[in-house]
């Protein structure tokens, strides 16, 4: 194809001869998009493009997406079963069914010698929803341990606590459609262009039509922030601090919705009581927002007819991140701001599949929002799945950021990781790689074999990875889309669902729970146990999710007998008054004291690490560090640092500098730009080895996520920039 100047030097762009286009759901991020992957007349994948009539993207995809195909051939993908006594011995390749057994009696022998618990499962939020809800079923009815986690611990574990505690339930209320009816629009540490490029797509056409107002809380100017009406450079970590004074203002000038607080609430007296301690004026010394900005975006806010909060990691990854949940839920509450067109409280979700995880994987309890604690439900799926109701727990286990720190105390001896790599994601990286030494057995279950974690690992399972498997996937706005199996995964790879359902054989010992084959009846069994609950979606089928480019749940059995069509299914939770989850209806104001228990800049360390993605790359690099196109346009770990900070340090653009916490330090090479205040760097976390060597990780007492983007650094130069260059460059090596 030639465009541009067609004479001389025209620009060419390959024909790709593709013969045919085939359906799935970008496997990134949470915003979903519908992709096609073309392939060519030998049957390789070859394009990728956006689906031009899904709701989502309408045809757009990002930088991501539009590569996604070179996943397939990537390097690193691991294509062989591998086994070794130690984790410091070499590996040997092996067979399926050999490294299956080993991985079943080591599990058992761990159980038997230590306690059922002693054996923890990590899982992810890049499976498919078919491939969680059957790691659940085996995991929960079968190998029965507790200590069973995701690790959207990582990312998403405060908007679920938030929502739990707020509405009696987890689940986004919002859509995207809401940027399209909305009045004002607060986004809390969430930079959309960069983390959700096509979210922010769909934002800002919305906003080019309302002309809508744009708020922006980030400590860093963002490219968000960049495009805001108002940009809050707040504290980091005192998010609370500015909802609780917003609210002050709200309540103070008459500002609420007391209709809707009277119908749908309960707890505004408590709620009142605590935020009167958060007066502007001393709100502003602890947040660092002024008084009359304070007061100006409370009264924007409160008198927009609908208004809109969304909010990503800046908020969830706090030591206040489920009361940054609750405060952003309050502010909704208080003005009657959920469940109507543009009126939202909406968490932006991380991985692709963060949603499917937290509604089917039973990490946290039992599928569709079912609940260890609750007797009710443990029954319905113990008999549903013919299991004994007692081998169920009767509470949750520990969360993942509890696990290492219980196998660094010997309570935990063997571990299964699937398709996460903590090594390189969770905080204080070199005490996680020190427990992970301590582990008698350790199982990797992954699309690549040359994950940091891998190396500690005694089993290696080749996984496929996205379009290599089918099944469904649900993102943001409570979107359920599919993915069809677009190509083979490598060598004797196999996909995850098949890896699940051999392992439930060997454990499954006298047949009594089934484990179906295929995706599409995994979902149907799935469908009837979701009927009449808030994630109703027995009016669902594989088919009719392609056919409708996802649709957003609640769709039930009686919307597709009657003939809703399925767009009239679940744009939105809680739509009419008394809906909320607790057992009256209504939900709670919560009041939420703001305690400063963060690590803080201090002499020794004086600046603020902040933490955060990229647009062209995907968490640890496991996948978009091998594809060229993303990859070129970030090889090395750099740090955003403030010119002014920069001079008086005597650093020059481009050079490598040492980030010293009081955890270890990295070697990264320095960007000067004025989006960091004189006291902050930004760091990219996708490098190896590298952001989380400094990060401390507080954990938040609810959601027990960590605070990855509150810690103290100093910046130290380096003399020997050649030997620097050589240290750097092996944090981008894999
Ligand atoms: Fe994929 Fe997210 Fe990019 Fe859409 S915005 S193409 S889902 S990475």
């Amino acid at each position: 194809m030639l465009f541009g100047r067609t004479s001389k030097n025209p620009i060419k762009i390959a024909d790709k001869a593709v013969v045919e286009w085939k359906y799935a759901t970008c496997g990134y991020c949470s915003t979903g998009c519908s992709i096609e992957v073309g392939l060519n007349n030998a049957g390789k994948a070859v394009s990728s493009r956006g689906v031009a009539d899904a709701d989502v993207n309408r045809g757009k995809l990002c930088l991501k997406g539009i590569f996604e195909h070179e996943l397939f051939d990537s390097a690193g993908r691991g294509k062989v079963p591998k086994y070794r006594k130690h984790w410091h011995d070499e590996w040997k390749t092996s067979d399926w069914d050999s490294t299956l057994d080993t991985t079943h009696d080591e599990i058992r022998r761990i159980q038997q010698t230590y306690g059922r618990d002693a054996f923890a499962i990590i899982s992810t939020g890049q499976l498919l929803t078919e491939e969680f809800y059957t790691l659940g079923k085996l995991t929960r009815g079968l190998i029965g341990t507790n200590n069973y986690d995701g690790n959207t611990t990582l990312c998403m574990a405060s908007a679920v606590s938030g929502y739990k505690r707020s509405f009696g339930s987890d689940g986004p209320p919002g859509c995207y459609e809401d940027f399209e009816h909305t009045d004002c629009l607060i986004a809390w540490g969430s930079n959309l262009p960069e983390q959700h490029p096509i979210i922010y797509w769909r934002m800002k056409e919305a906003q080019e039509k309302r002309g809508f107002p744009l708020i922006v809380v980030d400590p860093r100017v963002t490219m968000l922030a960049q495009f805001a009406d108002i940009h809050l450079p707040i504290t980091p970590g005192t998010d609370v601090v500015l909802q609780n004074s917003m609210m002050y203002v709200i309540l103070d000038e008459g500002l609420q919705d007391t209709r809707y607080i009277e119908a749908n609430t309960n707890g505004l007296e408590e709620l009142r009581a605590e935020v009167s301690h958060y007066d502007p004026t001393t709100a502003a010394k602890i947040c660092g927002i002024d008084e009359d900005t304070i007061r100006s975006v409370a009264r924007l806010y409160a008198n927009a007819e609908a208004a809109m909060q969304i909010w990503t990691m800046g908020i969830n990854q706090s030591t206040h991140g489920s009361d940054g949940v609750v405060g952003i839920n309050n502010l909704s509450l208080l003005c009657g701001n959920i469940g109507k067109p543009g009126g939202t409280s909406l968490s932006i979700t991380g991985q692709c599949n963060a949603m499917g995880t937290r509604e089917w994987s039973s990490c946290s309890g039992l599928p569709n929002y079912r609940q260890l604690e609750n007797a009710q439900d443990r029954k319905d799926i113990s008999e549903f799945w013919n299991i004994d109701e007692d081998f169920l727990p009767q509470k949750r286990g520990m969360f993942q950021t509890d696990i290492y720190h219980a196998i660094e105390a010997g309570l935990i001896k063997g571990l299964w990781l699937i398709a996460t790599n903590p090594l390189s994601s969770l905080p204080n990286s070199e005490r996680v790689r020190r427990a992970m030494q301590k582990l008698e057995f350790c199982v990797v279950q992954d699309c690549y074999e040359d994950t940091e974690s891998a190396q500690y690992a005694n089993v290696f399972l080749p996984a496929g990875t996205w379009a290599e498997k089918e099944g469904v996937m649900t993102n943001t706005e409570r979107r359920i889309n599919l993915i069809n199996p677009i190509a083979t995964p490598p060598g004797d790879a196999k996909a995850d669902l098949w890896v699940f359902n051999q392992m439930a054989k060997r454990f499954n010992t006298d047949g009594k729970v089934s484990f179906p084959d295929k995706a599409a009846d995994i979902f149907l069994e799935m469908a009837s146990i979701s009927k009449g609950r808030l994630a109703d979606i027995s009016g669902m089928s594989h088919a009719l999710l392609e056919q409708h480019r996802g649709i957003q749940w609640p769709y039930t059995e009686q919307q597709l007998n009657d003939k809703q069509p399925p767009p009239q299914g679940g744009k939105r939770l809680y739509t009419e008054d008394g809906t909320f989850r607790y057992a009256d209806g209504r939900a709670k104001l919560i009041p939420l004291p703001f305690i400063d228990n963060n690590e803080v800049p201090d002499e020794k360390f004086p600046i603020w690490l902040n933490t955060g993605r990229l647009i062209e790359h995907w968490h640890g690099r496991t996948k978009t560090g091998k594809i060229g196109n993303n990859n070129k346009y970030s090889p090395i770990p750099f740090v955003e640092i403030n010119p002014d900070l920069a001079a008086e340090l005597g650093i020059q653009r481009g050079e490598y500098i040492r980030l010293v916490s009081r955890r270890s330090d990295a070697v990264v090479m320095a960007t000067p730009t004025h989006r960091v205040p004189k006291n902050m760097v930004f760091l990219p976390f996708h490098f190896h080895d590298c952001a989380n060597r400094l990060t401390l990780g507080l954990l938040d007492p609810h959601s027990r996520q960590p605070a990855f983007k509150q810690s103290a650094i100093r910046i130290e130069s380096l003399a020997d920039q050649k030997a620097a260059a050589r240290l750097s460059m092996e944090m981008r090596s894999f």
